[in-house]
């Protein structure tokens, strides 16, 4: 078992983590205040080929490999505190380009992938509805098929990037007795008739990434746009989570490396009744939970990604991973805003901008709980 980073891994990290920090740290907090997407950073983020790292040279990308990724979004993770980007371009990457990439006929590759590596155009998906969260597969929207197109009907919410989206892989229900079998994906454009930006929604975190509502009222979709088969939908989502939970989660490893290391060095600098408040066990305890939480979370992060270059797939393990990357962050934030006390409640630390936008990794690609059936269904339970 190999454990150590290629040189070009370790030379693609150093690489990203000193682009963030040259690039991406500007005015983050006016930018949270006024809730807008930073334009500048994802022209910055697609020039230096972040959208295309797990893409073919041939659509433009660089042909990455999965390990490779997931080590340059932990080191963009750790160089760049605008979450809300992260969080933007891991959407675009793995619920639309891997998608697309996997399942794209040659014409779909070729028509959308180049725009989408460049950041031309933003990209992300629209599954969870109103009433189907967790329950996702008991959407109503429906898609028809009339012609050479299909009907798409219904409303979705909380989708990342649809406020600036130019496409998204919308599912809908073409055939309503097939349960699972019935769902179908589409690559829905922003212009296509009858598809609309419903309301933004403002979130307690990622206050810069935008995130709202679809509406479809009889919005028009070629069949040339339905992604894979009829009836693939559920196929298509289940890969995409699985990339995503794999994937995503390494922007987070990369936050909770950088809190680690502010609160080490408070807690060496802070002094109080005389003495380092590191020296309390109470405290130094904390910290060497949150440094185990670290490197336990890099473990199966990495693993999941080597499982993915192998071409396996990795359901349990992206479950274990997604559920304890997303708990660690959050009890790491909590615990570093409580080593820097009044300070670390201050906005000015940043510390309370990690609880806030660790408390959604719990939610989104499948909420905890939903991940705990995951990983107790592979138990026979
Ligand atoms: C920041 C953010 C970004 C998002 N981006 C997207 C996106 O781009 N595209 C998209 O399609 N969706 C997106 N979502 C939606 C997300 O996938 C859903 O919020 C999530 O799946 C949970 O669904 P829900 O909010 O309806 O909660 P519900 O499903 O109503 O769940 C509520 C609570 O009940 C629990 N629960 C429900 N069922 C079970 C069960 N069977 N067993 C145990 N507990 C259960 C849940 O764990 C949760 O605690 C996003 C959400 C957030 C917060």
């Amino acid at each position: 078992m190999e454990f150590n980073l290629s040189l070009d891994q370790l030379q693609l990290k150093e690489a990203v983590i000193e682009f963030a920090r040259r690039e991406l740290v500007d005015d983050l907090s006016g930018r949270e205040k006024r809730r807008e997407f930073f334009w500048e950073g994802w022209k910055k983020c697609a020039e230096f080929g972040l959208p295309g790292m797990p893409v073919p040279e041939q659509y433009g990308g660089l042909g990455l490999d999965p390990l490779s990724c997931v080590v340059a979004l932990e080191a963009l993770g750790y160089g760049c505190p605008d979450h809300g980007l992260i969080f933007a371009l891991n959407s675009h990457l793995w619920t639309c380009i891997k998608p697309l990439l996997t399942f794209g006929t040659d014409e779909q590759k070729e028509k959308y992938l180049p725009a989408l590596v460049r950041g031309d155009k933003i990209g992300g998906h629209a599954m969870t509805e109103a009433d189907a969260g967790s329950d996702a597969f008991s959407m109503r929207c429906r898609a028809r098929k009339v012609g050479d197109r299909y009907l798409l009907n219904g409303a979705k919410i909380f989708i990342t990037n649809a406020p600036i989206a130019d496409l998204l892989l919308v599912f809908a229900v073409t055939d309503p007795e097939k349960g699972f079998g019935g769902v179908s994906a589409f690559i829905v454009e922003k212009g296509f008739p009858g598809f609309s930006i419903g309301q933004s929604i403002e979130l307690m975190g990622l206050r810069t990434c935008p995130i709202g509502e679809v509406v479809l009222e009889d919005c028009e979709v070629p069949v040339s746009h339905r992604l894979g088969s009829e009836g693939a939908g559920a196929a298509i989502f289940h890969a995409e989570m699985e990339w995503e939970r794999g994937c995503l989660f390494a922007a987070h490893l990369g936050a909770m490396q950088r809190t680690l290391e502010t609160t080490v060095a408070h807690a060496r600098e802070r002094k109080q009744f005389g003495q380092a408040i590191g020296k309390n066990q109470a405290v130094s305890h904390k910290i060497a939970d949150m440094a185990m939480r670290v490197e336990l979370g890099r473990l199966i992060l990495y693993k999941v990604a080597w499982m993915k270059g192998c071409g396996k797939r990795a359901p349990l393990e992206s479950a274990f991973s997604k559920l304890f990357i997303s708990e660690s962050y959050l009890q790491n934030s909590l615990d570093a805003l409580q080593i820097h006390g009044g300070y670390g409640y201050s906005v000015d630390y940043g510390l309370e901008r990690h609880v806030r936008d660790s408390l959604g990794g719990r939610i989104y690609s499948g909420t905890s709980e939903i991940q705990r059936n995951i990983i107790a269904s592979f138990l026979d339970l």
